[in-house]
């Protein structure tokens, strides 16, 4: 389904919680809140997908909070992935349970995951994570690779003084492994809104680090600038929300755990679908995609006017 604007959505976040084994600083509060009361059953979660697929939504992500800690994933996941009309199905996680899942999640009919992922020093990540340990998340990559759950993609929340001295390692991943590490902006949004300037780093602070990476328009995915090392098996994006907005581009709503689609990551405005059916439902998400607006207008000096943390909206 078209917009106002002209742009085609195609592409629904959904998420299944907003509950995390991880309280990374820049997205999650330090004290542990959890709805599981309030969030979408399976069955709701599968009503809302098929509706959304059948308004023109091929690609579904599941997200959250962390989307492995819902006890029936497998059962989402299956539901989602059988529905007709889906092309893609995909999965965000922080990696800390992806060792366990990974082959499961491959038969529930997932087709790859993305795993966040902002250090590779096992001290670095107790810290951004408020004790997450390195290692099970190292694990989680290596079982999704050989579950098939593939290509890839690493995201790398770029946080200036405190992992940008890490640049090149994360993208020395790419030379030998079919892995793609996205660099991406830090956005200033829940717990980041008040963070200090010089964390905000651009993503141009990949290529000053990098310079022999070499862009290659062609492997662009739509909202981030793709660039190789030369023979590099991997690809390097950088995802820019701050110093290069996407918004033309973006072919996107999300659905909270709780039920309310929002037309934008970065506006306040919700709208709720737990409890519709039917056409009530398919009127609601129609509304939803025609109140997308033009453009989000957060920038270094306006944080976004999201009311949630990102682990209440899912990334
Ligand atoms: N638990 C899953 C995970 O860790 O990937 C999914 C949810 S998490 C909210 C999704 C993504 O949002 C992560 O890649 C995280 O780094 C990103 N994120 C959270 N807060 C952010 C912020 N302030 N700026 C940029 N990215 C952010």
């Amino acid at each position: 389904m078209q917009d106002t604007t002209g742009r085609t959505i195609r592409y629904l976040r959904l998420s299944v919680t907003d509950r995390c084994n991880l309280r990374c600083r820049y997205c999650a509060p330090g004290a542990v809140s959890h709805t599981a009361a309030t969030e979408l059953t399976a069955a709701q979660i599968e009503e809302i997908a098929a509706a959304a697929i059948a308004l023109g939504m091929d690609k579904i992500r599941i997200t959250g909070g962390e989307p492995l800690m819902r006890p029936d994933i497998l059962d989402i996941c299956r539901r989602v992935a059988a529905l007709p009309g889906l092309n893609e199905l995909c999965m965000t996680t922080n990696g800390i349970l992806l060792a366990d899942y990974a082959e499961e999640l491959r038969k529930a009919g997932v087709n790859r995951v993305n795993i966040s992922l902002d250090t590779l020093d096992a001290d670095k990540f107790r810290t951004f994570t408020r004790g997450g340990e390195l290692a099970d998340v190292l694990r989680g990559i290596e079982a999704a690779e050989a579950a098939g759950l593939t290509p890839i993609k690493l995201n790398v929340v770029l946080m200036g003084g405190e992992n940008d001295d890490e640049i090149s390692a994360f993208v020395a991943l790419t030379r030998d492994r079919p892995i793609n590490v996205r660099f991406i902006e830090l956005m200033p949004i829940g717990e980041s809104a008040d963070w200090p300037a010089e964390r905000f780093i651009s993503g141009d602070a990949v290529l000053s680090a990098c310079p022999e990476l070499q862009s290659n328009p062609q492997d662009g995915d739509g909202v981030a600038r793709i660039y190789r090392l030369p023979g590099g098996v991997g690809k390097v994006g950088l995802i820019s929300p701050m110093s290069r907005h996407f918004c033309a581009r973006c072919n996107r709503i999300r659905v909270t755990a709780d039920g309310k689609l929002k037309p934008c990551l970065h506006s306040e405005q919700e709208i709720t679908l737990q409890g519709l059916h039917g056409e009530a439902l398919a009127d609601a998400l129609r509304a939803g995609i025609a109140a997308k607006p033009k453009a989000h207008n957060m920038d270094a000096n306006h944080p976004s006017e999201s009311r949630r943390n990102m682990h209440q909206i899912g990334g």
